[in-house]
C-alpha cells in the first residue's frame, strides 16, 4: 500500500475506536506502513471481528477499554488517533449520553494521552459540526447551523466541544494536534444494520426489499470511499498541519438518486420507499476540499462505482455468512 504522506514517521500508534469502521481501516493502513498500533475500543458500535485478520500482527495490539473511565497505555508512542464515538445517526440517537460521554471526557482523555507521550493527535471531527449547513459547499472557515436541543445536537455538539478542546489543549498544553473534519464515507466493515444510508440501501437492495428513501430523497451527501478517507488522515496527520481540514469527495448525489444507483448495481427489483424524514436531517453537504489538496495533494480518487461495487460486493458475501455480522 503507498500513501500521500511523504514523510512518514511514525513508530507507535493508538487508534481509539479502533475496532469501528474507520477505526479498523486505518489499523490497518499504520500496520502496511509499519507502524504498530495499539487500538482501544469498548466494542459499542463496533466488534473485535473487524481487527480480527490483524490479530496475528506481532506489531498490533487490542485491548478492551472504555476511555470514557481512563485510558492507560504502556511505552512510546507517537500518534494518537481519536476515533471512538458512535457516528450513525441511529447509534447515537439510541447512545446520546455515551456519545456525548465520549466526546467529552473520552476527548480529555485522549488529549492526556497525547500530552503525555508527547505524541502528534488527531480528532476525528465531522461534516456535522457544520449542521444544516447555509453555505454550500462547506470550508472549513464556515461555523456552522447547529440545533445543540435537537436529536442530533449529541453528536454535533460533542463534536464541537472536542474541536474546542483539542484547539485548548494544542494552545495551552503544546499537544501537537490536528482536526480532521470528515465527509460521509463508506465502504466494507460497516455494520449492515447501522442505520446510515449506504448500507441501508444495500442490505435492503440485496434482499429485495423496499429501499427506504427519507422525504422526497433531494437531500443531498457527498460520499467518499473509505480507502480514500483514511489516506487523507494519515496524510494530515504527516503533514504538521493544525487543521481543520475537511476530508471527503466534493462528488455530490442527491438520496434519491443514490438509492436507484444501488438498486441497479445490484440489479434488484426491489421498490423505493419513502419514509419520513429525520429531524434536522441536513438539506446538502458537499466539502470544499481546496485545502486538502493544496496543503496535502490529496483528493478522492475512486469513482462512486468502483467504490459502491467494492461495497456491495463485501456486503453480499458478509451477509452470506451471517454468524459473524452482529445485530445491535
Ligand atoms: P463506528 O461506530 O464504526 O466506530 C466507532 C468505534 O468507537 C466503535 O468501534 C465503538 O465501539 C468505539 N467506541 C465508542 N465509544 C467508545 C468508548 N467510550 N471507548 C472506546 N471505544 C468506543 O463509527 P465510524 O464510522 O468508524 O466512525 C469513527 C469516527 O469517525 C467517529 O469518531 C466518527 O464521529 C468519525 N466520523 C466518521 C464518519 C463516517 O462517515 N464514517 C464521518 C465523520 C466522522
Ligand atoms: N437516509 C435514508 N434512508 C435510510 C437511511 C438514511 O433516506 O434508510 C437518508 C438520511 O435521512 C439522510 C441521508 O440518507 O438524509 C444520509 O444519512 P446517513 O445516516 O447515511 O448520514 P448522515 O445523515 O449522518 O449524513
Amino acid at each position: 500500500m503507498t500513501t500521500h504522506a511523504t514523510s512518514w514517521n511514525f513508530r507507535r500508534a493508538v487508534v481509539t475506536g479502533g475496532a469501528g469502521f474507520l477505526g479498523s481501516h486505518l489499523c490497518e493502513w499504520l500496520l502496511s506502513l509499519g507502524t504498530q498500533v495499539v487500538c482501544l475500543d469498548n466494542f459499542l458500535t463496533g466488534i473485535p471481528a473487524n481487527v480480527a485478520h490483524l490479530t496475528d500482527d506481532p506489531g498490533f495490539r487490542l485491548a478492551r477499554c472504555d476511555i470514557t473511565d481512563f485510558i492507560h497505555v504502556s511505552g512510546e508512542v507517537d500518534l494518537v488517533l481519536h476515533f471512538a464515538s458512535p457516528a450513525s445517526p441511529a447509534d447515537y440517537l439510541r447512545l446520546p449520553i455515551q456519545t456525548l460521554k465520549v466526546g467529552s471526557t473520552g476527548t480529555l482523555h485522549s488529549l492526556g494521552l497525547a500530552r503525555e507521550k508527547k505524541a502528534r493527535f488527531v480528532l476525528a471531527s465531522t461534516s456535522e459540526v457544520y449542521g444544516d449547513p447555509l453555505e454550500h459547499p462547506q470550508r472549513e472557515v464556515y461555523w456552522g447551523n447547529v440545533n445543540p436541543l435537537g436529536p442530533r445536537g449529541v453528536y454535533d455538539e460533542a463534536k464541537r466541544y472536542a474541536e474546542a478542546l483539542t484547539t485548548a489543549y494544542r494552545a495551552n498544553c503544546g499537544v501537537d494536534a490536528v482536526i480532521v473534519r470528515i465527509f460521509n464515507t463508506y465502504g466494507p466493515r460497516m455494520r449492515p444494520d447501522d442505520g446510515r444510508a449506504i448500507p441501508t440501501f444495500i442490505r435492503q437492495a440485496l434482499a429485495g426489499e423496499p429501499i427506504t428513501v427519507a422525504g422526497d430523497g433531494s437531500q443531498t451527501r457527498s460520499v467518499c470511499y473509505v480507502d480514500d478517507t483514511v489516506q487523507g488522515i494519515l496524510a494530515l496527520a504527516a503533514s504538521g498541519h493544525p487543521g481543520p481540514v475537511n476530508i471527503g469527495s466534493p462528488d455530490e448525489i442527491t438520496i434519491l438518486h443514490l438509492a436507484e444507483t444501488i438498486r441497479d448495481m445490484v440489479d434488484a427489483q426491489a421498490p423505493i420507499r419513502l419514509i419520513n424524514r429525520p429531524v434536522d436531517d441536513p438539506s446538502v453537504r458537499k466539502p470544499d476540499t481546496t485545502l486538502a489538496e493544496t496543503l496535502l495533494g490529496w483528493k478522492a480518487t475512486t469513482s462512486r462505482e468502483q467504490g459502491l461495487h467494492k461495497t456491495i460486493e463485501w456486503f453480499r458475501s458478509a451477509l452470506a455468512d451471517q454468524e459473524d455480522l452482529p445485530s445491535f
